[in-house]
């Protein structure tokens, strides 16, 4: 990797720029694309269930009959037709009090983060995160020079005496803490989820001491069984500012994502969003309001739900043949993720060349918060078929078993 930092006119950068790094998980999907590699690194969702023709003809058509509009500007929140169904698919997530009004449209919800970290954050101020947590939103907080601070989770998610604790000591060394960052169900690396009983709880401690809850919910509705688990927006519309996105359960090129804003925060965020973007882009909302609209997109939903579990349990009957004694993992119960945990003083960093050299990719537990999760490392199972997911746990067992016994 180049630096990014050396030759001409570099010295022209901000200091904000110098916190932007190149993420270790991009370093490892540039990796995947070799040939001969099984990667069970991407997160990527599997478009090839999509109706790719039928998609085509309905593109082709809003040329043909709305080109004009399709084209051209519109508003920058969105179109309201869009903001409209957006509000459906947030009541099919579990919140059923949105309204179109408080929803702005995003370039994916990655934008959303972005505008998020600038209207809330100044520099040296505290977003709070899970231990580990996605790590683009990290990248968007380290950008705007925010310390970033983990708090610990378990089988159930974010611990809520941990986040009290994290809080009161933060408060104690004057620190402003303006965010938690949250993905409460099926998080991105560790798969987890926040259980029912700790939600109200978590909003309860965020309303006391004045923190705004940033929900980020993309897997939401890829619960593999039963109704998906009411978010914590669902629960208090003051509190939390809702993010969500089509990436997972339509298209991630679309770049395609929104926001659900509380009333009072609404304009700023808005009107920051808008600066950035001046509007969401036309031809695509119209291409996911059509998808909504003519499709049976919950039916999709209920193929990709069953297609993740089927692959999930593959690769968890993969995992149990196949990894030596001393790696242990988490069950999931939606999303794309298992998190996999070597013994303590081994790094899986230095193990994704040999991995490469066994034919297997994976990231890296490092890439996501840092070195207290460098023995640990992310398996994604969303976007590669049974027989791939066998064999690359089978190929990536004895790097492992290896590791461990040296
Ligand atoms: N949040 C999480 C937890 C994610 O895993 C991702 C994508 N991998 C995003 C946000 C970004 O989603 P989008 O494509 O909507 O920008």
């Amino acid at each position: 990797m180049t630096s990014l930092m050396d030759g001409p006119l570099t010295d022209l950068f901000s200091a904000r720029a110098a916190n932007i790094k190149q993420s270790a998980v991009r370093d490892v999907f540039e990796i995947s694309m070799r040939p001969g590699l099984i990667s069970l690194a991407g997160g990527n969702p599997y478009l090839q269930s999509l109706p790719l023709e039928k998609l085509g003809a309905t593109a082709a058509a809003i040329i043909a009959e709305q080109g004009l509009e399709a084209l051209q500007y519109g508003g920058g929140q969105g179109t309201l037709e869009l903001r409209e169904q957006i509000c459906q698919v947030m009541a099919a997530e579990g919140i059923l009090d949105a309204d179109p009004d408080n929803v702005v449209i995003t370039a994916g919800s990655q934008s959303a983060q972005d505008v998020a970290a600038k209207v809330f954050c100044d520099p040296g101020d505290v977003v709070l995160v899970e231990d580990p947590t996605y790590v683009g939103a990290l990248n968007t907080f380290e950008a705007y020079q925010v310390e970033v601070i983990p708090v610990a989770v378990d089988g159930d998610g974010l611990v809520p005496e941990a986040l009290r604790a994290q809080l009161a000591r933060l408060r104690a060394a004057g620190k402003r803490v303006k965010l938690l960052y949250t993905i409460p169900n099926f998080n991105n690396p560790s798969g987890a989820m926040l259980a029912e009983d700790r939600r109200q709880v978590v909003i309860d401690i965020c309303r006391e001491e004045h923190v705004l809850i940033l929900e980020d919910n993309p897997y939401g509705l890829l619960k593999f069984d039963g109704e998906p688990l009411a978010p914590l927006r669902a629960r208090d519309s003051e509190q939390v500012l809702y993010l969500g996105s089509f990436s997972k359960i339509f298209a991630p090129g679309l770049r395609i994502g929104w926001a659900l804003v509380p009333t009072a925060l609404k304009q700023r965020f808005y009107l920051a969003s808008e600066a950035v973007t001046l509007c969401p882009p036309s031809f695509n909302q119209m291409l996911v309001s059509a998808y909504l609209r003519d499709y049976d997109w919950l039916g999709q939903v209920a193929h990709y739900r069953s297609l993740y579990r089927e692959r999930c349990e593959t690769m968890l009957e993969a995992l149990d043949e196949h990894m030596p004694a001393g790696v242990s993992w988490n069950r999931p119960s939606g999303g794309f993720f298992i998190w996999l945990t070597l013994p303590e003083g081994i790094d899986t960093y230095p193990l994704l060349h040999e991995g490469i050299e066994a034919g297997v990719v994976f990231v890296p537990g490092a890439a996501f918060t840092g070195a207290e999760h460098s023995n640990s490392l992310r398996l994604a199972f969303s976007a590669v078929n049974s027989e791939s997911i066998r064999e690359g746990v089978r190929r990536l067992a004895p790097v492992l078993a290896k590791a461990i016994s040296a």
